[in-house]
């Protein structure tokens, strides 16, 4: 059975970039007959916008989407995280690491993502006060099939380095804790926007490290508006809850489905049941951006 999911931020209210993406995971779960499940992170605590789930969560039910199980909240699920961190600290997998970001920066390659962290306090053996967590990158080759974008081949630790599992802050990093909950949440297929593409070998190598079960992944193209993504943070127009009809639309366009069957339906209902059997992820284009 599919079992999909739409994992947003509560950052601000909802935008058309993160519609698409709801819409993109919700067509792709229902055309198969899947489970759609909701997830809030809300772990970076200091970006939360107080109310931002509610809206977020009052704006799907008035676009029509029907999700399954109870909506989770990853800042409920810190102790989770932190058995399964300890056994990676355990296994040997971690280490502590001081270094500030310009002490990383100075000395530092880039990768794709961002600094390779250069490994410097690898053999320190620090202790957790006020530290980072890193867990170390092996010389690993992760490849996947993008049911998008098509094959992606990584090196873990010539592409991103040591990466961090915790914050120096004390908070847990999306890496650690989108893995566990997906895994936990049994799902087995992710589509999402393709800013995350280069995380997704990230997180099949914590996947292989925590012995949990791969995922099928498809990265949709991001919205982007002078040339930066439409985000909550930007404050990207929120999507008006007033023009339901007219917001599917734009995402279906955007997403390269043929929606003029579609937009024929006056129901909700009928437009969600015709979108669900039209859709196929092949129209979507194979690209990262799309400038709206
Ligand atoms: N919470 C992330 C975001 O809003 C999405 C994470 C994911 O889909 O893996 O960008």
């Amino acid at each position: 059975m599919y079992i999909g999911r739409f994992a947003p931020s509560p950052t601000g209210p909802i935008h058309f970039g993160s519609l698409v993406t709801a819409v993109a995971s919700y067509l792709d779960a229902k055309h198969h007959d899947g489970i759609w499940k909701i997830r809030m992170e809300d772990l970076d605590q200091p970006r939360f916008v107080e109310g931002s789930d509610k809206a977020i969560i009052n704006s799907l039910h008035q676009h029509g989407f029907h999700w399954d199980d109870e909506i989770i909240y990853q800042s409920h699920r810190i102790d989770i995280y932190q058995t399964y961190l300890s056994n990676l600290n355990q296994q040997g997998s971690t280490y502590f690491c001081e270094c500030s970001r310009k002490e990383i920066a100075d000395s530092a390659m880039t990768g794709i993502d961002g600094m390779i962290y250069p490994g410097t306090c690898r053999n320190k053996k620090l202790d957790a006060n006020h530290h980072a967590l890193r867990i170390i990158a092996k010389d690993t080759f992760i490849t996947f099939e993008d049911k998008i974008q098509g094959s992606i081949h990584q090196n873990i630790s010539k592409d991103f380095g040591d990466f961090i599992l915790k914050r120096s802050d004390g908070i847990y990093a999306y890496q650690l804790a989108v893995v566990i909950d997906d895994a936990l949440q049994n799902i087995n297929t992710i589509i999402r926007g393709a800013d995350l593409i280069d995380s997704t070998s990230r997180q099949i190598y914590l996947q292989k490290n925590l012995s949990f079960p791969s995922m099928n992944y498809g990265h949709i193209p991001i919205a982007t508006l002078n040339q930066k993504k439409l985000s909550k943070e930007n404050h990207s127009t929120p999507v008006n809850d007033a023009n339901i009809k007219n917001n599917l639309i734009a995402c279906l366009k955007f997403l390269g489905q043929d929606y003029e069957l579609i937009e024929k339906e006056n129901t909700l209902t009928n437009f969600w049941t015709t979108a669900i059997q039209l859709w196929d992820i092949s129209l979507v284009p194979k690209i990262k951006t799309i400038e709206i």
